[in-house]
Order: C-alpha cells, then sequence, then structure tokens
C-alpha cells in the first residue's frame, strides 16, 4: 500500500499501535475496492482552452485576461491565475492597453467579439470547436428560415452563448421535456432544434422524442449535439453504477456534464452519488462501512485532482484500485493558428 499515514492524519482509533509495540498487529483498515471510470477527466476541448491560456502567457507574458472561468474548475483556473491570467465576467472589467483577451471554452455571444472588437481588443477565441459546431448549425437553420429551438439549461454560459449567435427572439430555450407540451412557435413546419452539448444523453433523447412527436417536420443532427466527452463519461459512469455503493464525481458545482454524471449514477443503479472538489471536502463521517465505490472526473477536472481523492481514501481504507475501461479517447483539437505558429500581431 503507497503513502500510509502520508499527509492525511491517523484517525483517531486507528493509531498504528504495532508503531508502540512489537507484540501487537497493527490495527487493519476496512478494504475498499475503488473502480475508475475511464474515460474521466480533461476532454480535448478543455486541454485545448487550458494550452490557449497557457501559449498566450508564454508567448504575450502577464497578464493575459481571460473573460469567464476558462473551464468551470478552481483548480484550474487558480494555477492559471498564479501564472498571470486574470478572470473577468465582462470586457468592460479589462483596462484599455492591448493586453490580450481569452474566450472561454463555453463560447461566446456574437456581441462579446463585436464589443472587443470595437475597443480594438486583442481576441483570442478558446470556444470549443465542438461548442462552434453547434453555433454554425443554429446559423445554418436559420439562414434557411427555420425558427430554433435549443435544449440546454437556462444561465449556462454554453447555453448563453449558442442563443447570442442569432437575434433576440430566434431561438427558443427548452430544458425539459414537459417544456415541450407549451412551446409556442411561428411555424410548426419551420423548425429545427439544437442541443447543449453537456446534456444527459437519456434526458435530452426524451426532450427530442417530445418535440418530434408534436413536432413531426421538425429538423436537427442525426442524433444531438451532446459531445463525445459527455457520452462517454456518462457511458463509463453506466459501466460501473451497478457494482458500487457510492459515486464520486470529481468536478465543480458549477461543471454541467460533472452533475449529470452524478445523476446518470444514481438512475443507472448506484445508491448515492456526490460531487467533489478536492479530498479536503470529504465528509469522512458519511463515508463509513464502505466496500466498494467508483470515482470519475467531469470534463473540465484534472487527474491529480482524482489521485488526490484516492489518496484521502488510502488514509481510512486499505484501498485496491480498478479501472474499468469503457473506451479510450483519442482526440485532440488544433490551437487557433496564430498561437500554434508564434506571436500574432495584438
Ligand atoms: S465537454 Fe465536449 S463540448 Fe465541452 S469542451 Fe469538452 S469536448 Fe468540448
Amino acid at each position: 500500500m503507497r503513502r500510509e499515514g502520508g499527509k492525511f492524519p491517523q484517525r483517531r482509533g486507528r493509531l498504528d499501535i504495532g508503531t508502540r509495540s512489537p507484540h501487537l498487529r497493527p490495527m487493519t483498515r476496512p478494504r475498499l475496492t475503488i473502480l475508475l471510470a475511464a474515460p474521466r477527466g480533461f476532454c480535448a476541448g478543455v486541454v485545448r482552452a487550458i494550452d490557449i491560456v497557457e501559449r498566450a502567457l508564454a508567448l504575450y507574458g502577464a497578464p493575459v485576461y481571460v473573460r469567464h472561468e476558462i473551464v468551470h474548475n478552481k483548480y484550474v483556473v487558480d494555477g492559471l491565475k498564479a501564472k498571470g491570467a486574470i478572470f473577468v465576467e465582462e470586457l468592460d472589467q479589462i483596462p484599455d492597453g492591448g493586453r490580450p483577451v481569452v474566450f472561454s471554452a463555453h463560447g461566446v455571444p456574437k456581441s462579446v467579439p463585436q464589443a472587443a472588437s470595437a475597443r480594438h481588443m486583442f481576441q483570442i477565441d478558446a470556444t470549443c470547436p465542438l461548442v462552434t459546431k453547434v453555433h454554425m448549425e443554429a446559423q445554418r437553420h436559420h439562414t434557411e428560415g427555420l425558427e430554433i429551438v435549443l435544449i440546454g439549461h437556462r444561465g449556462h454560459p454554453e447555453v448563453i452563448g449558442t442563443m447570442g449567435q442569432l437575434p433576440a427572439g430566434a431561438v427558443r430555450l427548452i430544458e425539459t421535456a414537459e417544456d415541450v407540451a407549451g412551446l409556442a412557435v411561428r411555424d410548426p413546419r419551420k423548425l429545427a432544434y439544437v442541443t447543449q452539448t453537456t446534456l444527459s444523453v437519456d434526458d435530452t433523447r426524451d426532450v427530442i422524442a417530445a418535440l418530434q412527436r408534436r413536432f413531426p417536420a421538425i429538423r436537427g443532427p442525426f442524433k444531438d449535439d451532446i459531445c463525445y466527452a459527455t457520452t462517454n463519461r456518462q457511458e463509463a459512469v453506466k459501466a460501473i453504477a451497478g457494482r458500487i455503493e457510492l459515486l464520486l464525481v470529481v468536478g465543480a458545482p458549477n461543471s454541467s456534464n460533472s452533475k449529470r454524471l452524478v445523476e446518470v449514477g444514481v438512475r443507472s443503479g448506484c445508491p448515492r452519488g456526490l460531487l467533489v472538489q478536492r479530498g479536503a471536502d470529504l465528509d469522512w463521517n458519511a463515508l463509513q462501512g464502505l466496500s466498494t465505490i467508483g470515482i470519475t472526473a467531469g470534463a473540465s477536472a484534472p487527474e491529480v485532482l482524482v489521485n488526490e481523492i484516492v489518496d484521502a481514501f488510502r488514509a481510512h481504507y486499505d484501498v485496491t484500485v480498478e479501472t474499468v475501461t469503457l473506451r479510450d479517447e483519442n482526440v485532440s483539437f488544433k490551437l487557433p493558428r496564430g498561437l500554434r505558429e508564434g506571436p500574432a500581431s495584438p
């Protein structure tokens, strides 16, 4: 077993009495099997967004401004802050002066780059290419005269960004299958749908089915716009949900895909699901008597935090780790040209 004791304090009543008397054996810890779901953690869009900020810092020096959290993870954001990134919510928080401003992986409404251009800002777009694909779908439908239904979570930055690709009123937002009944559209024959990339695959299938029942002529993508990373992480959780007593999802409370993983785990047969950010957040009173748990991580959570959680369990249990791999991922996205090839002119 590695790192016994380590940086985590021994619990009261679990002192290693073998160190006090050579005649007594150490008290054994309960055994715990941890199933690590794979794939988990960083997706290609998150890797690219973080690389963009780091590359901008390397090329142009600090500060580099970032509009909104580049990805929804405090550990990642704090790490970039330490390197010289400054996070703001709106462009008017950025002083004039030609410093780069990066738009987050979630995408932004068109009004944001327009406002940045009006101020001659040096813009770098870290929108995930799979979000940009949804923007382009929505624009194509709009150009063809279709009204657009967006399935997504109200207030999420990606939804704000997708709605903001088109004029006000061009996109109707719905969140659930129940919302379909009350949906008022201009012409049911001229309708298309797009979806947020980080939704529950199963919920979205129900919403799309409800849309197709009520509006048989509605057009849409082949299935939905949920990205490969969201789909794979949800399927990997389903593969272990029936074997575990608890699912821990490493991720932030504002991370859509992380919250969906908790829901998917519980719906797929796991009795309990918890979202956790750091090892120090674990409530050991609620984590007694376990024999098999599962751990996964949202697309914006780095693997170092998964390791931290596993190590926290090692301080309380005799841990065996088993990785359950649903499929391998081999996706990567190129950096914007200016960052790939060297300094661009601000
Ligand atoms: S979760 Fe999917 S859409 Fe979002 S950044 Fe990752 S790959 Fe892109």
